[in-house]
């Protein structure tokens, strides 16, 4: 199957970009960072510090994600609730972020992702698809804006979500953390493949960025 992967910091415009790609090309997008956040979710219900390396990998075995696609959205469930809803609110991005670096949760979610990759033409969003998911992937993008510029992205997102009051130092705060936690970590970190094209999308409206990908993509 073909794949498209699309990686980058947190707030880059990655999951925008990349529905809107999948819906020119009509592949299937995969957004896998919903995944973690369903995982990192779950930890805090249960009370468990999400970078717990003795307690997460026995909550991943007893946990089941499963996503799926209704009129081409994606759905999470999480045990089978489906926590879709629920999983953008800011706790919920660092939990992601600290559960995703513990290795029993990743090699979950990975092997997930790959077995959608196997049976459908996909473009994929998360921190390691060029490098580490996907690698044979035949077009690779990296896509990356100034701190700034991803804030204030972030926090429209979370306005336009309903949020009131967003605190827009607290929102800068959560993505410098989890930029750092997403690079620094041991297994499968936030990183530009080699063959992965940069698109620095600071300045760029997202038509922009989504021809300059379907480009690349050859569309
Ligand atoms: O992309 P999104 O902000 O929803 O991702 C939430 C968190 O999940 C990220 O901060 C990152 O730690 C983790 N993630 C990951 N690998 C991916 C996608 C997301 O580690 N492929």
């Amino acid at each position: 199957m073909r794949a498209v992967a699309i990686d980058g910091p947190a707030g880059a415009g990655k999951s925008t970009v990349a529905k809107l790609v999948a819906r020119r090309l009509g592949w299937l997008y995969l957004d896998t960072g919903a995944m973690y956040r369903a995982a990192g979710l779950k930890a805090l219900r249960l009370g468990i510090a999400p970078g717990d390396r003795e307690r997460i990998p026995a909550m991943i075995a007893d946990t089941d994600v499963e996503i799926r696609f209704a009129d081409g959205a994606q759905r999470v469930l999480l045990d089978g609730e489906d926590v879709t809803g629920l999983i953008r609110t800011p706790d919920v991005s660092v939990a992601a972020s600290d559960v995703s670096a513990v290795p029993a949760v990743r090699l979950r979610m990975v092997e997930l992702q790959r077995r959608i990759a196997a049976v459908h033409d996909v473009v994929m969003d998360g921190r390691d698809i060029g490098t580490y998911v996907l690698p044979d992937a035949s077009c690779k993008v990296f896509l990356s804006a100034s701190l700034e510029e991803r804030t204030r992205r972030r926090v429209l997102d979370l306005e336009e979500r309903g949020a009131v009051d967003v605190d827009q130092d607290a929102v800068r705060r959560d993505i410098e953390y989890r930029d750092y936690n997403d690079a620094h970590r041991a297994l499968a970190p936030l990183a530009q493949a080699e063959d992965a094209f940069l698109v620095d999308t600071t300045g760029m409206t997202v038509d922009q960025v989504v021809e300059a990908v379907l480009r690349r993509a050859g569309a």
